[in-house]
């Protein structure tokens, strides 16, 4: 088949991230005993692993593929805390006193990560770079003008709304109604931040187990049995932190998770005075749509990301690459000619209820669900597992146990996502051709 005329030499559908630090096989062999297994070598399990290892307590990560091969090795790397969990839906859902506290506790993701990397000198690009959240319509720049007050004071920093003239200082773009630069946030590397935390976990004494896949949990006096392809081994609690890939082994999870294909794009590297023009303060960028964008420059500023959902279906990078140039060029119109190195997906995990998880089911501990915002999240919740499993928790995570709803007859497979997904591409349009 003849190359895609946006696709440059030597394009290829693994992640821009690979490049620097590709997920790593560990070979260690399984023991026969553990104190803690986990299944999912991502930011959850390899958090979860590196406090539990540091307090001397044995562990086990075990991942189906390589350690970081998930969405923690693929994703844009743009750090916010609570963003997403600030959305005015999970205060209907929650009552406003719970969502406070999800509010609270998910930008205490922020400190926790920020934390982390400074602690355990992981090596990822990490700036506290501020993102610039874009408006789609006027009526959502009001709407971010509105709860601007409340994530000022939970945050602490600065958060600064950005009206259409001055958009500019933020983005060469004029695609946007203005938008809000929320300070404490910020960007990272995020193949890096994976390999990182595997090899301070395994510093730390944690066991690292690359393909690993774990086919059964079964209980057994005092713990549990978890049979992987590389045998078998015992445990006295068990945690699941596979997110957008959770299968058939926790079906009880698997059921209340919607599994969501996220495809990014990567360019050829451009001129500086181009790459300072689009992004004059390097902020990361999202918008307010349904069906966002989000997007960025490499960390070392010669490139353009770009994430999106590309298709509701499953496709394949190859056919998502053009897709995500034609949303990129809607922004930065003088992109149309640039051509596209890499073009990679991975999972994310949505919820029905829109707000990450952590608890324990049938023995089993679980941190999951972060609604594609997972950088910092996943690495929170992953920390207070193993918190949790030590008693030093303060106190339990906002996250901690709440009501954890599927639907009737929901089995995992999202067959309902091209309709909702297009229904929400079309809303989008429809607010846009209103404004
Ligand atoms: C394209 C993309 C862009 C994103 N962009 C951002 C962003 O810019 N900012 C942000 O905050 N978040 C972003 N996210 C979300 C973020 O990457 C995730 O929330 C986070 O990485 C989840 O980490 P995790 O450890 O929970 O799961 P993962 O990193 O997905 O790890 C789960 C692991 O479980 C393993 N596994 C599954 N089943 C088994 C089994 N049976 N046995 C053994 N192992 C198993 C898998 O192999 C996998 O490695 C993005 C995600 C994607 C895919």
């Amino acid at each position: 088949m003849a190359r895609h005329p946006l696709f440059a030499d030597g394009f290829k559908t693994t992640p821009y991230w690979w490049e620097a630090a590709a997920p790593a096989r560990f070979d260690a062999a399984l023991p026969d005993e553990t104190d803690v297994a986990i299944i999912g070598g991502g930011y959850a399990g390899l958090n979860t692993a590196l406090t539990l290892a540091r307090a001397g307590t044995r562990v086990v990560v075990m991942d189906a593929a390589e350690i970081g091969w998930g969405a923690s090795s693929r994703n844009g790397g743009m750090v916010s805390g609570g963003l997403k969990v600030s959305d005015p839906k999970v205060a209907k859902l929650h009552g406003p006193d719970v969502a406070r506290r999800i509010v609270e506790d998910g930008w205490s993701s922020f400190a926790h990560l920020e934390d982390v990397i400074r602690r355990e000198n992981i090596q990822c690009d990490y700036v506290r770079s501020g993102r610039f959240v874009g408006a789609h319509t006027p009526r959502d720049y009001e709407a971010q003008a509105a709860k601007a007050p409340m994530l000022r004071e939970v945050t602490g920093s600065a958060v600064e709304m950005v009206p259409r003239e001055r958009q500019r200082e933020e983005i060469g773009s004029d695609y946007y109604y203005g938008g809000m630069v929320v300070e404490g946030t910020g960007a990272l590397h995020p193949a890096k931040y994976v390999r990182g935390l595997a090899a301070v976990a395994e510093a730390a004494g944690a066991t690292l187990c690359s393909h690993a896949r774990v086919e059964g949990i079964a209980r057994d006096a005092g713990g549990f049995v978890v049979k992987s392809t590389r045998g078998s081994i015992r445990a006295r609690e068990v945690m699941a932190a596979t997110n957008g890939y959770t299968g058939g082994v926790t079906p009880w999870l698997r059921r209340r998770l919607i599994p969501v294909g996220s495809y990014i794009i990567a360019t050829e590297p451009l001129p500086p005075d181009v790459t300072r023009r689009l992004s004059p303060k390097g902020r990361m960028f999202s918008d307010t749509k349904k069906v966002l964008y989000y997007f960025r420059l490499s960390p070392d500023g010669t490139r353009v990301l770009f994430g999106g959902r590309a298709s509701f279906r499953q496709t394949t990078p190859e056919a998502a690459g053009p897709v995500l140039h034609r949303f990129m060029t809607g922004v930065w119109p003088e992109l149309a000619e640039t051509r596209i190195t890499h073009s990679w997906s991975g999972n994310v995990a949505f919820t029905f209820d829109m707000v990450p998880h952590m608890g324990v089911h049938d023995g089993v501990h679980y941190a999951l669900g972060c609604q594609g915002s997972g950088v910092a999240m996943a690495s929170y919740l992953g920390n207070q597992v193993a918190l949790k499993i030590l008693g030093r928790q303060n106190r339990p995570s906002a996250f901690d146990g709440l009501p954890f709803p599927t639907r009737p007859l929901y089995r995992g497979n999202p067959w309902f996502l091209p309709i909702v997904g297009g229904w929400y591409r079309l809303s989008d349009k429809i607010a846009r051709w209103r404004a």
